[in-house]
């Protein structure tokens, strides 16, 4: 009562929300005899109970006491664990589409079960997002049991498999135990699948470059839940997903082209409309090709890359002028502006244009990288009905992933916190050296629980002497055989102290978030007696530190070092093994305890809060002890970037030694000050990345929505008939403007070649008497009769699938095309002379101009292939593995350092210039930060800026 009351004076906004929720959670507790009493079957039947009452109308919402109820008492059943009340709070918050704030260990995994499997009631899916793919695959088989006792699917997502949670599959590789293969497709049907923010990201991209619906893998995006929210919607959101892929032998086939096109003649083997640049080939020219090229049908579906290479070469050829439209310079081909006639260096004309005059030229042909597909993490989240997300620190994001996501965040009590708010433990409070020393009682048992000591930061003048006192800190924990943790900012440091220790003696373990799996057999041991581990902020992220060890670890790696197959293994040697190892973890575990448990040690401050309190949040799990604290130098890049003159000047005045620690609230305040700074800067840059991004995501939304259309619609030819009337009509009225003398007959005449195959005898001199409108109808006629006779001669069958073929093709190549433009467009627009204008005005603004052009050229593109192309049997699908994504490119280990969030070379720059960074003032900051170094772009592909045509 006197609680209520409190929180009515203070009006906590958490509190608040505790007190919204905790009906709900009493009314689940009510239940749970009742489900208690029921049988498996029964439990199951509950499943089938949910979906028919919402058939008949029910809302998830009104299941939700229900539902939880049958979850909490599938998972007591299955993995004998039982959700806490706070846990079920927490489902609720991810329920309605919430960040849940719940600390490291406070069981995450266990509480997403709740809303997944309400929200997989709808009988769409639901996605758990986690941070990658050890992960995803650790919770399916922890968590399978339980959907499965409930009669739900689960699936998940790794980078080159996909799995189904099945029981009865034993897997000869005993790290995939109960996950029976399938294929991605599958996995995606299943009710609730698990898999990594990259992989679900890249599958919808590469849905949207398949050209059959049946290679589609995903099924809409219903419900996700992102795990590790902060890392995934902050962190890794400053990197676009993109799947690039390079020409093949580029070189080559420009080369290749640029040697056979002179030898075709104008008028007779193309013809070409030199205002308007553009050249078309002639049946002749196109026959003539097809000979020196070796290739049956330059048209048909194999030959598709072929395409353009022919028309760059020729237009190379044919309307690019050496010292008009670009001039040569050592071994360069630079444009010519047109109005200005000046030299514009390093700009290059697009979509391949560049290279064939390169090859027309003889001079080296810059290789080609095309994105064909890309999208922020921020627009691929967004498209999901309903988002939630849980992690350990989200609170200091908050207004982030508000802004972006319309996420709020609910701050949850750990489960002994809320205990004792609810009056079921004592707390005691006391300073202890300066420290707050919390702990919680059971009056019951006398059980004790703890608050992580948290000791302030200790000061040193220089970095070396900071190192000292780490390893000095670190071999006096280790002889008293305390466990601890000691997290770097990058892997350089990681190392750097791992060979200090090593010549101290001290045996130890260094985790660089680089494998995974590896790493959390390790980590799951970091809190055995004496146990050094050395860890960047990401590595081991997600895995449990138990106290005294993890036993199942000990008894896998023991039989392993028995020699034991471990897939083999008979059942009672197994349970022996792992009884031995329980009784010797529970001893490690009381000797810890009394140690004060897990002690972490941060080398140095993070330049985001959430990650060093992720750090701290590795010790004091679950009420049990443990403590934390930081070293930090003057030497710092933290130090280094923000106020650490003021600082310095400070120690000075103290007469700070080489040896000596300070610990003083004005330095604790400078790197909160900068903690909060960086944070602030790094979230400018992301929105603005986002603000580029939204522009391009309305466009691609639009096409990849009408790239469906072309897959599910049955028949495309009312579509394309519409095209190329659209496409006549408007080419008579551009030839037949003002009087009849005026008319261009024999331009019409050359422009509906390079659409219908006219035949020799086919002259403009019949037009002579017509209106343009009988001049058009006529047209129209032909086009229908020329289609008719085409579809006959494939049959309707295949010319439905060719029709498909030619409107993929087109959309597909200029919408690569186009992306790369925008690419290009964007790079460049801080750099134009746009006086007062705003460079995101004007990208938008140019970027819609070149979304019309698109369209239109991809209707002229349809209508200009329809004719010409042919089929033939067995197209290939297009080799989408070949295209690697920019996460593939860089999955080499990826060091803590751009984890954070810094401002990577190639990024926009925070000023909002539009200019990369590293054109802009990254040459300024750096100067500003000596210790601060450049870190690796986050985009693969490094390409020149090119002038769009
Ligand atoms: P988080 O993701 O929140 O850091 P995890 O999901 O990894 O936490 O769980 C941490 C530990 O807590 C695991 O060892 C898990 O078995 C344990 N745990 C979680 N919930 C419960 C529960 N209700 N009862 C018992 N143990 C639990
Ligand atoms: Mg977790």
């Amino acid at each position: 009562m006197f609680r209520n009351l409190l929180s009515k004076v203070i009006g906590d906004p958490n509190e608040r929300e505790l007190n919204r929720l905790r009906p709900l959670v009493e009314q689940i507790n009510a239940l749970e005899p009742e489900f208690e009493a029921l049988s498996d079957e029964e439990l199951r039947g509950k499943t089938a109970e949910f979906l028919g009452r919402l058939q008949a109308g029910e809302s998830l919402d009104g299941l939700v006491v229900e539902a939880f109820a049958a979850v909490r008492e599938a998972s007591k059943r299955t993995t004998a664990m039982r959700h806490f009340d706070v846990q079920l709070m927490g489902g609720m918050v991810l329920h309605e589409g919430k960040v849940a704030e719940m600390r490291t260990g406070e069981g995450k995994t266990l509480v997403a079960t709740l809303p997944l499997y309400l929200n997989s009631l709808e009988g769409q899916g639901c996605h758990l997002v986690t941070v990658n793919d050890y992960l995803a695959k650790r919770d399916t088989q922890w968590m399978g049991p339980i959907y499965r006792l409930l009669g739900l699917s689960v699936g998940v997502i790794q980078h080159e498999s996909a799995f189904l949670f099945d029981p009865e599959y034993l897997a000869d590789d005993e790290r995939y135990q109960y996950l029976r293969p399938v294929g991605r497709r599958q996995a995606y049907q299943a009710d609730v699948t698990y898999g990594t923010n990259h992989e679900f990201g890249f599958d919808y991209l590469r849905d949207n470059m398949v050209v059959d619906l049946s290679q589609q893998v995903q099924r809409g995006f219903h419900y996700a839940i992102v795990d590790e929210v902060d890392y995934i919607l902050i962190d890794e959101a400053r990197t676009p997903l993109i799947i690039s892929g390079p020409a093949e032998e580029p070189d080559a086939n420009y080369r290749r082209m640029a040697d056979l096109v002179p030898r075709l003649r104008r008028e007779v083997d193309y013809v070409m409309d030199e205002k308007d640049r553009v050249v078309t080939l002639t049946e002749d020219g196109i026959e003539k090709m097809e000979r020196w090229l070796g290739v049956d049908n330059l048209y048909s579906p194999e030959n598709f890359a072929l395409t353009p290479y022919v028309d760059n070469a020729l237009r190379a050829q044919t309307v690019f002028h050496r010292d008009r439209n670009y001039i040569v310079k050592d071994g360069q081909v630079i444009i010519v502006d047109e109005f200005t006639g000046r030299l514009m260096h390093g700009r290059r004309y697009s979509e391949g244009l560049h290279q064939a005059i390169e090859a027309k030229e003889g001079v080296e042909v810059q290789r080609e990288n095309l994105t064909l597909a890309t999208i922020t993490l921020q627009n691929y989240f967004r498209m999901y009905e309903k988002l939630a997300g849980m992690t350990g620190t989200a609170a200091t994001e908050g207004e982030e992933l508000h802004k972006i996501y319309g996420l709020d965040v609910v701050v949850l009590p750990t489960n002994v916190e809320y205990r004792a708010l609810e009056g079921e433990l004592i707390t005691q409070k006391e300073r202890r050296d300066g420290v707050e020393v919390v702990t919680y009682q059971n009056p019951d048992n006398n059980e004790l629980y703890y608050k992580r000591l948290d000791y302030p930061d200790l000061i040193y003048k220089s970095e070396e002497a900071k190192f000292r006192a780490v390893v000095r800190e670190i071999e006096e924990l280790h002889e008293q055989e305390r466990p601890v943790l000691v997290g770097t900012v990058f892997i350089e440091r990681s190392e750097m102290l791992s060979e200090m220790l090593r010549r101290k003696g001290i045996p130890h373990q260094v985790l660089n978030a680089k494998y995974h799996e590896k790493e959390a057999v390790i980590i799951t041991q970091a809190g055995r007696p004496g146990a050094v581990t050395i860890a960047t902020n990401m590595a081991g992220r997600g895995v449990d530190i138990k106290l005294g060890g993890d036993a199942e670890g000990l008894a896998r790696e023991d039989l392993r070092r028995q020699g034991v197959d471990l897939t083999t293994v008979p059942r009672e040697q197994w349970a022996e093994a792992l009884a031995q190892s329980k009784k010797i973890c529970e001893q490690a575990r009381e000797k810890v305890l009394e140690l004060g448990g897990l002690h972490v040690l941060g080398t140095e401050r993070h330049e985001a809060r959430r990650i060093d309190n992720q750090l701290r949040g590795r010790s004091g799990r679950q009420g049990d002890p443990g403590s934390s604290r930081f070293y930090v130098s003057l030497e710092d890049d933290l130090m280094l970037r923000f106020g650490g003159e003021r600082v310095k000047g400070f120690m000075e005045w103290a007469g700070m030694e080489e040896d000596v620690p300070i610990e003083h609230d004005l330095i604790t305040k400078t790197i909160g000050n900068a903690q909060t700074k960086v944070e602030g800067h790094n979230f400018d840059i992301r929105k603005h990345l986002l603000e580029y991004d939204d522009v391009v995501n309305k466009q691609r939304e639009i096409i990849y929505q009408q790239r469906h259309q072309v897959l599910s619609e049955e028949n495309l030819r009312p579509i394309i008939s519409d095209m190329i009337h659209e496409e006549l009509a408007s080419l008579v009225t551009m030839h037949t403007t003002g009087y009849a003398e005026d008319w261009d007959l024999e331009a019409l005449q050359a422009s509906l070649r390079t659409i219908m195959p006219l035949s020799p005898t086919f002259t403009p001199a019949r037009w002579e008497k017509l209106s343009p409108q009988e001049i058009e109808e006529q047209l129209l006629a032909l086009a229908e009769r020329l289609y008719e006779e085409k579809e006959r001669q494939l049959g309707s069958g295949d010319m439905r699938q060719l029709e498909r073929l030619v409107m993929l093709r087109s959309v597909d190549n200029l919408w690569i095309r186009h992306l790369t433009g925008l690419d290009d467009l964007r790079e460049g627009i801080g750099l134009r002379a746009y006086g007062q204008q705003d460079p995101l005005q004007a990208f938008k603004k140019e970027a819609h101009e070149m979304y019309v052009d698109l369209l239109a050229a991809i209707q002229r593109a349809i209508v200009g292939d329809i004719y010409r192309v042919s089929l033939v049997r067995e197209p290939q699908p297009r080799p989408m593995r070949e295209a690697r994504t920019n996460v593939e490119a860089q999955r080499a280990p990826q060091p803590a350092r751009t984890a954070g969030a810094r401002v990577g070379r190639n990024d926009p720059c925070p000023c909002g210039s539009g200019k990369k960074y590293k054109h802009c003032c990254m040459r300024k900051d750096l100067a500003a930060a000596p210790g601060a170094s450049e870190e690796k772009a986050p985009r693969s592909r490094s390409r020149r800026r090119r002038k769009r045509r």
